[in-house]
């Protein structure tokens, strides 16, 4: 086999999110598995809609991600080529002007499923003599253009999906070219991807239909079309629709909640295969584990949850200078490596160092209560001496165990306020050291 040409195509009318980054991921990781390329397709002839900020945005979170493309284009640069490939398929006879306006369309799509049939466009348009057309055009009515489906069935065999077959007679016509003459993405991407010589068209099962259709176009325009992998869409842990959600699951909102690229990547390209989920340390790892094979047919379930504690693993182990940057935004105070690699196994994110900065350098206010103040007196007595340890909190707390007769949350509660001021926290045989024995004692003094 030849190495794959394979592209990531997004619309620069909004931001990346897991769904796209899925696409685009599996893209990569097939690509470069076997040494092929990969390809960033800006799908902008939308003009309308498609903005340079969203562009930019869609770059950044990719080169963030790690997932480096070959060779990058925009289609809004290429309109002469989309032009010439509809000149060419008019004068075949399979690019045919339609005057109906949407109201008309839909009333035929009504009329249609009243008597029971499937709500296909009828191509009255095809009928259509030269001087109705003139009389259509003079009354200020500008025609979209449609391309002629041959009827048949249009079948390939899909490298998730298995073999395919769609009927093409039971399928509109699609619009190829809105009345304002701009492109919808079906044509475009069809020239793009023979100009380009992709050899596999990787997207979601969002676009089974359009395969049909895009196919025919490939075969109108003297190619032949790439092979095809259509992967199942993700839905929310519950198994619903996923689209509402997406907005907090963008690339930027991740990245600034402490999500790091390979807890995303890692899940997202094991997400709906037979893979177990387990946190991988670089694409190229990734990408040698990637097989179309494993892909299942049902919806990937995509939860949160498995994002948070792919995360939490890759915390745990990250040194200081990977957390330094960060932290000394997020805790100044905190910025320093003892910290860090005292709090790290209690972190999903590196966020999480905060509610333990602020406990440990912040200013808080001790809670004593009265009925607690006879054992917080005993408490600090028995403060330990010299350097607080990882090791102190158990020592100190069996000490007074002991010698008060306290146990659970008798015991344990009142520490915590008096120390942290606060009823719930993280875990304090962490803080301790990280208080020290100097403002402990303060603390534990009802001054
Ligand atoms: N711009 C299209 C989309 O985002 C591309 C689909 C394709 O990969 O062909 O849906």
């Amino acid at each position: 086999m030849t190495s794959p040409v394979v592209r990531f195509a997004p619309s620069p009318t909004g931001k990346l999110h897991v769904g796209n980054v899925r696409t685009a991921l599996i893209n990569w990781l097939f690509a470069k598995g076997q040494g092929g390329r990969f390809i960033l397709r800006v799908d902008d002839t939308d003009t309308e809609r498609s903005t340079q900020e969203y562009e930019d945005q869609i770059r950044a979170d990719l080169k963030w991600l790690g997932l480096v493309w070959d060779d990058s284009f925009n289609q809004s640069h290429r309109f002469e080529k989309y032009d010439a490939a509809a000149a060419k398929l008019r004068e075949m006879g399979l690019l045919y002007a339609c005057y109906e306006t949407a109201d008309e369309l839909d009333r035929k799509r009504k009329i249609a499923l009243s008597r029971g049939r499937p709500p296909v466009y009828d191509r009255s348009a095809l009928n259509l003599t030269d001087e109705e057309k003139a009389k259509l055009e003079a009354e200020g009515r500008k025609p979209h253009w449609r391309f002629k489906l041959s009827g048949d069935r249009v079948e390939w065999t899909d490298l998730v999906r298995g073999p395919q077959s769609i009927d093409t007679s039971s399928v509109s016509d699609p619009v190829l070219i809105r009345e304002d003459g701009s492109y919808l993405y079906t044509l475009p991407s069809v020239v793009d991807d023979v100009e380009a010589g992709i050899t596999h068209v990787v997207r979601g099962e969002d676009h089974v239909t359009n395969s049909g259709a895009q196919i025919e176009i490939f075969k109108a325009l003297g190619g032949s079309a790439p092979d095809m992998a259509h992967t199942p869409l993700l839905v929310d842990a519950e198994g619903g629709a996923f689209s509402k959600r997406l907005g907090s699951l963008s690339m930027d909102t991740l990245e600034a909640r402490g999500i790091l690229p390979m807890a995303i990547l890692s899940l997202l390209a094991k997400l709906g295969t037979s893979d177990n989920i387990e946190v991988r340390e670089d694409l190229g790892m990734l990408a040698k584990e990637f097989d179309f094979s494993k892909i299942g047919r049902a919806p990937a379930k995509f939860d949160e949850k498995d994002l948070l504690s792919l995360n939490a693993v890759l915390v745990h182990d990250l040194s200081f200078s990977a957390v330094r940057d960060d932290l000394e935004r997020i805790a100044p105070d905190a910025a320093n490596e003892a910290f860090w690699l005292a709090v790290r196994e209690n972190c999903e994110t590196v966020h999480d160092a905060k509610p333990f900065a602020d406990i440990a350098y912040g200013s808080i206010k001790s809670v004593i209560d009265d009925e607690d103040a006879d054992f917080i007196a005993e408490a600090q007595k028995r403060l330990p001496e010299g350097e607080l340890t990882s090791e102190s909190w158990k020592a100190w707390t069996s000490e007074l165990k002991e010698a008060t007769g306290r146990k659970g949350k008798g015991l344990f509660m009142p520490l915590r306020k008096a120390l942290t001021g606060q009823e719930h926290g993280p875990d304090m045989a962490v803080l301790f050291p990280l208080i020290g024995r100097e403002v402990a004692a303060r603390r534990l003094s009802r001054a």
